[in-house]
């Protein structure tokens, strides 16, 4: 769910109306406040943490998705150890999981 917080426009009863300035502009603004721990962070292709799941998003902001070489491996080592211990995933995983 996604609060009033992030609003990006409005509907009335005879329009739908996006700000796409105001997107641009606060898209970047989250961007800038997150980009020095994207460049070094490992999951930056399979990132999963959403803007608008953040409580108290500053330039302080510590991400919670944020992964190191070290909790990276780990992260790989478990999808691994998880796919041996159930190989009939596997076929679901062939089946349903579309990678761009
Ligand atoms: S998990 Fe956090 S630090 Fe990593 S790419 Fe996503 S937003 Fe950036």
């Amino acid at each position: 769910m996604i609060n009033q917080g992030y609003d990006l426009g409005y509907v009335n009863e005879n329009e739908v109306f996006l700000d796409y300035r105001k997107i641009a502009r606060q898209y970047n603004s989250y961007y800038a406040k997150i980009i020095n721990q994207c460049i070094i962070c490992y999951h930056y292709e399979d990132c999963l943490q959403c803007f608008f799941q953040i409580d108290n998003f500053t330039q302080e902001y510590k991400c919670t998705g944020f992964s190191n070489r070290e909790n990276f491996s780990k992260y790989l080592g478990d999808i691994i150890s998880t796919i041996e211990e159930n190989p009939q995933i596997i076929k679901k995983i062939m089946e349903k999981v579309v990678i761009k």
